[in-house]
C-alpha cells in the first residue's frame, strides 16, 4: 500500500500567505509577546521558529529572555505588564517552566483574551462548551492539516494517545464538536490504558502524543489507518554530524507502506502548530480592534 505523506510546510505556507494578504488591509500591526525563562535548548528552538514565523508575515514581536532563577513575582509582573501593553494582542509563556515556578498559576495570570495558546481554563473551558475562543495551536493544526489533505473525521473512529493539557486532552475535545470539519467519536488513551495496541488498531485514525520515540509500530496500527505523529524527539544518531536527529512517536519506517497516510517528522504537524499561533494572535487583534476581517 502506498503510504500518502501529510506534509505540514505546504499547509503552513498556505496560512501565512492569506495572513499576508489581511495584512495589507489590517487597521495595525497585531503584536505576539512571547516569554522565555531559562535556557532549555529545545524551547529556544521553539521560540527562534515563532520569531521567525512573525518576521515572515510582519508581526511586531518582542521576546523576553529571563534567566532561570527569575522569581514567580517577577514573571507575573511581566505578565501583568504585557496584559496591559496595547501593542501586544497575544502572550505565550514557552513551557516547560524552570522548577520553583508553578506552570498554573503562571498560564492563569494571562489574559484570557491574550491566551494565543488557549491554555488558559477560560479558553479550556469554551473549548468544552462549544464556544469561541483560543483552540491551543497543535489541536487545531491538526484538524487543519487532516481538513487540507481532505481525511474525513466525521463518525470515524479516532484514538489520541495522550492526554496532556497541551496536547491529547484539547485534540480530543476538538475531534468530538459536532462541526463539519470534527464528528469524530474519539478515544484518548494514555499510560494507564489497558491493550494499547487493541485500541489502536481498531482505529480509522491514530493521533500519537505521547514523547515517546517511535513507540506505535506496525502492530498498533491497522493497515490503512490514518497516522498522525505529535512527537518531537530528540535521539541519538552517530552517523549523523550533529550526532542527534529528530523522531517522532510512531515508527515512522515500519508503517510507510502500510498506513494509508502519515505525517512526517519533522515537517509535518510542527509547522502548523506555528501557523497557527500566528492565526490565533491574528484572530487577539481582530477581536481587540473588534474588527471583521471578513472570514
Ligand atoms: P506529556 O505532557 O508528557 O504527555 C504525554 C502523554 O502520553 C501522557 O498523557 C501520558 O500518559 C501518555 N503516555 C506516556 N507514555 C505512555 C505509554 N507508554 N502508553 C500510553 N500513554 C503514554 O507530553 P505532551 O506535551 O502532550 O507532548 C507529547 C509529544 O508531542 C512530545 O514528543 C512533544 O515534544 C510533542 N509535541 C509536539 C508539538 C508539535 O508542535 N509538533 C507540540 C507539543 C508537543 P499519562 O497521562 O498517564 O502520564
Amino acid at each position: 500500500m502506498e503510504t500518502k505523506l501529510l506534509k505540514g510546510i505546504p499547509v503552513r505556507d498556505a496560512v501565512l500567505a492569506e495572513l499576508k494578504a489581511k495584512m495589507a488591509r489590517a487597521p495595525r500591526l497585531p503584536g505576539l509577546a512571547v516569554v522565555l525563562v531559562g535556557e532549555d535548548p529545545a524551547s529556544a528552538v521553539y521560540v527562534r521558529h515563532k520569531e521567525k514565523g512573525c518576521e515572515e508575515v510582519g508581526f511586531h514581536h518582542v521576546t523576553h529572555r529571563l534567566p532561570a532563577d527569575t522569581s514567580e513575582t517577577a514573571l507575573l509582573a511581566l505578565i501583568a505588564e504585557l496584559n496591559h501593553d496595547q501593542a501586544i494582542d497575544g502572550i505565550l509563556v514557552q513551557l516547560p517552566l524552570p522548577d520553583g515556578l508553578n506552570e498554573n498559576r503562571i498560564l492563569m495570570a494571562v489574559s484570557p483574551e491574550k491566551d494565543v495558546d488557549g491554555f488558559h481554563p477560560v479558553n479550556l473551558g469554551r473549548l468544552v462548551a462549544g464556544e469561541p475562543g483560543f483552540v491551543p495551536c497543535t489541536p487545531k493544526g491538526i484538524l487543519r492539516l487532516l481538513a487540507h489533505y481532505r481525511i474525513p473525521l466525521a463518525g470515524r473512529n479516532v484514538v489520541v494517545v495522550g492526554r496532556s493539557v497541551i496536547v491529547g486532552r484539547p485534540l480530543s475535545l476538538l475531534l468530538s464538536l459536532k462541526r463539519d470539519d470534527a464528528n469524530a467519536t474519539v478515544t484518548m488513551c494514555h499510560s494507564g490504558t489497558k491493550d494499547l495496541t487493541a485500541v489502536t488498531r481498531a482505529a480509522d485514525v491514530v493521533i500519537a502524543a505521547i514523547g515517546v520515540p517511535k513507540m506505535l509500530g506496525r502492530d498498533a496500527v491497522g493497515t490503512g489507518a490514518v497516522v498522525v505523529d505529535v512527537g518531537i524527539n530528540r535521539i541519538d544518531a552517530p552517523e549523523r554530524k550533529s550526532g542527534t536527529r529528530l523522531v517522532g512517536d510512531v515508527d515512522f519506517a515500519e508503517l510507510m507502506g502500510h498506513a494509508g497516510a502519515m505525517t512526517p517528522v519533522p515537517g509535518g504537524v510542527g509547522p502548523m502548530t506555528i501557523a497557527m499561533l500566528l492565526e490565533n494572535t491574528w484572530e487577539a487583534m481582530c477581536r481587540a480592534e473588534d474588527w471583521d476581517d471578513g472570514t
